[in-house]
């Protein structure tokens, strides 16, 4: 039986949001082929964007953040009510996830909130009249990056 994936507080899908797709390819960083690989971005100091393989396991123990040198989110932004912890789990230990512009994690509450994917906006709709609010909320646009707090399970987004 295979390996269930390993459980994300910020990032509850990463298969429905597409940053995690099954895969063949050998992990860099435990050179083990564990069926799935991460889809998303890498950054990097040194140069903007570290291309590897890298499976979800070495995602969630730190191991790929630490080889790499990079984090999967931006550490920058960050409102100053949320944990110095949280960020470090957000940028370093949770997958993380392309949009058009640099992507933005977003809080509430003083926490993370969880990223639920990009939306358009009839995937908005399924996921009832909060997430549509919040998305007009957020401007103008055809799609938008969805989060969700954990806390008190508002819905925010921003138009990628
Ligand atoms: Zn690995
Ligand atoms: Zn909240």
């Amino acid at each position: 039986m295979a390996t269930p994936l390993p459980t994300f507080r910020y990032h509850p899908d990463p298969l429905a949001t597409g940053s995690i797709v099954k895969s063949d390819a050998e992990c860099e960083i435990c050179c083990a082929v564990r069926g799935y690989r991460y889809t998303g971005p890498a950054f990097s100091q040194v140069v903007d964007e570290v291309e590897a393989v890298v499976c979800p396991w070495c995602i969630d123990d730190g191991s790929a953040a630490e080889s790499l040198e990079a984090t999967f989110a931006e550490p920058e932004g960050w409102d100053d009510d949320v944990r110095l912890d949280v960020i470090d789990e957000v940028c370093l230990r949770t997958p993380g996830f392309h949009s058009s512009k640099r992507p933005q994690w977003l809080d509430h509450h003083g926490d993370a909130a969880e990223y639920l994917g990009r939306h358009t906006r009839e995937q908005l709709a399924t996921r009832g009249p909060d997430a549509v609010q919040a998305a007009k909320e957020a401007g103008e646009g055809d799609t938008y990056v969805l989060f969700r707090c954990t806390d008190c399970s508002e819905f925010l987004a921003y138009v990628d």
